[in-house]
């Protein structure tokens, strides 16, 4: 725990930039967890100083997709709360008041180098094998003479002034982490707006992330700050500014890495990391958090999930469980097959009243409205036995939905074999003097009866009678279609599979 700050309080503080990425959402998962284990508050707050990138669409797409993912947060732009406004572009004269203050404190400095001319310098040192830091022209130049060359309209943003010497974080994942110095060189806290960016303070700037991140992590009283082992190099920047501050630090975890199959940082060059994708598909979002949370983290030795399965643990158990000590070093390697294997264990686990409500929707989409309920329900108990997630299930259920029937081309020759014919035969004669209503049971007592008289077994036997009822090769069990199509369709579809087999 954080000795400074008892209450737990974490942050998710995506960048409005693009879509709600999937590692964003293992991050985001990784804090809550942390929150609800411990009664802490769970904060949302957007991070949108990058306001050339940011969108307000980007921002309610990923509000969105997080509730879709099921979760709430305690404070946050549209939750409100004491620490607000909860989104960084509303609360630019903070980040001016404190760039203020160490600028008086001469901690930072006027940068009047261009774009142009800093890309330049940065080549440069490449070329000769140099980490390219900022060469310090512009920490020469006396405030006086910047703040003339400012009213003379030149542009400039404000440089923090890296103090040489090591700095070291006791990470609560990867334990002692130390940045040597020289590693950082002065860097910008804030850049020269935009002419769009009417709103900031032209003397001061825009700020960016760094600085306003900290700023804001020490303002919002956060105690621990849980985020991708990528940020580690901002981190050191940020210690930098706590410091320059006189701030005590919150305890810092920084997850492994999320890397596609290739090995490379998972991105969309090698794989799907659309957050809203995954949901749009069907993926379940508890398969999906229970996935992402075996992406880093690893339950404690020795415990038993309530399903039985190593890597099956339900959110409750999650919460209860999960610890910041049990975060993994490695890098995690996103295996997308192992995701779908995930979503088809939920699929086929969830209770069949749950699945029928979530699939409702995918139904609706492919124009598939009108039906009984109860029936609808068992169509689902049908078909989730073949599909990984919930968009697949309309077009799994075609067969239910047809009104005319229907013959797949590579199963005619199949049922135009001689023994076939025969076992469509009396299929079709069987069928006819059962009873109204078909029970489940019919279709093994007639195949046995089939199989007895033709001496056919197995898939012999087997596949003439799918094709006859359902005119495809594959599809859902036997004894659960004939209940849903009824006596009358079935004997329909049948009489159709003749036809096309003498035409
Ligand atoms: N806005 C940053 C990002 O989206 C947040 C990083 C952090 O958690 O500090 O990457």
């Amino acid at each position: 725990m954080n000795k400074n700050r008892p209450e737990v309080r974490v942050r998710f503080a995506p960048s409005p930039t693009g879509y709600l990425h999937v590692g964003g959402v293992r991050t985001l998962f990784f804090n809550w967890l942390f929150a609800k284990k411990n009664n802490g508050k769970f904060i949302l707050r957007i991070e949108d100083t990058d306001q050339v990138r940011s969108t307000k669409e980007n921002e309610t797409l990923m509000i969105s997709d997080i509730m879709n993912l099921g979760f709430k947060f305690d404070e946050g732009p549209c939750e409100g709360g004491k620490f607000g406004p909860y989104r960084q572009s509303e609360r630019l004269s903070i980040y001016a008041k404190h760039a203020r203050q160490l600028l008086d404190e001469q901690k930072v400095y006027y940068c009047f180098c261009s774009d142009e001319l800093l890309t330049q310098k940065r080549k440069a040192a490449l070329t000769l094998g140099r980490t390219p830091h900022y060469d310090g022209t512009c920490a020469k130049i006396e405030t006086k003479e910047a703040e003339n060359r400012l009213r003379r309209g030149e542009k400039a943003g404000l440089r923090f002034k890296v103090i040489e010497k090591d700095y070291v974080l006791e990470d609560l994942v990867r334990g002692q982490v130390a940045f040597k110095t020289g590693m950082v060189g002065d860097f910008f806290i804030t850049r020269t707006p935009t002419a769009q960016e009417t709103e900031v303070e032209a003397e001061i700037g825009m700020p960016v992330y760094n600085f306003s991140c900290a700023i804001d992590d020490h303002l919002m009283e956060i105690s621990h700050v849980i985020r991708g082992e990528e940020h580690l190099s901002n981190t050191v920047r940020q210690l930098m500014i706590y410091e320059a501050f006189g701030w005590e630090l919150p305890l810092f975890a920084h997850t492994a890495m999320v890397l596609g199959q290739d090995k490379q940082k998972l991105s969309k060059r090698n794989g799907d990391v659309s957050t809203h994708d995954y949901l749009d598909k069907g993926y379940f979002q508890e398969a999906l958090l229970n996935f992402l949370s075996l992406l880093g983290w690893w339950p404690p030795q020795g415990y038993k999930t309530k399903s039985g399965h190593p890597e099956i643990i339900y959110l409750d158990e999650l919460i209860q469980i999960f610890d910041l000590s049990d975060l993994q070093k490695a890098p995690a390697v996103f295996d997308i097959e192992k995701l779908k294997w995930m979503n088809s264990y939920y699929m086929r686990h969830f209770s069949l009243e749950e699945v029928t409500n979530r699939a409702k929707s995918f139904f609706h989409k492919a124009g598939l409205v009108n039906y009984d309920q109860a029936w609808f329900q068992l169509v689902i108990d049908a078909v989730r036995g073949e599909a990984v997630f919930l968009s697949e299930l309309p077009e799994k259920a075609t067969l239910f939905f047809e009104t005319t029937p229907f013959i797949e081309e590579q199963a005619i020759p199949i049922a135009k074999q001689p023994l076939s014919q025969k076992i469509i035969e009396q299929l079709l004669e069987e069928l006819k003097s059962c009873s109204e209503t078909i029970q489940s049971t019919v279709i093994d007592m007639i195949s046995k009866k089939i199989s007895m008289q033709t001496g056919a077994k197995g898939k012999e036997l087997f596949m003439p009678i799918r094709i006859a009822i359902t005119g495809r090769t594959h599809g859902p069990e036997l004894k659960k279609i004939l209940p849903l199509l009824g006596k009358e369709k079935v004997i329909q579809r049948i009489e159709f599979v003749k036809k096309a087999l003498d035409g």
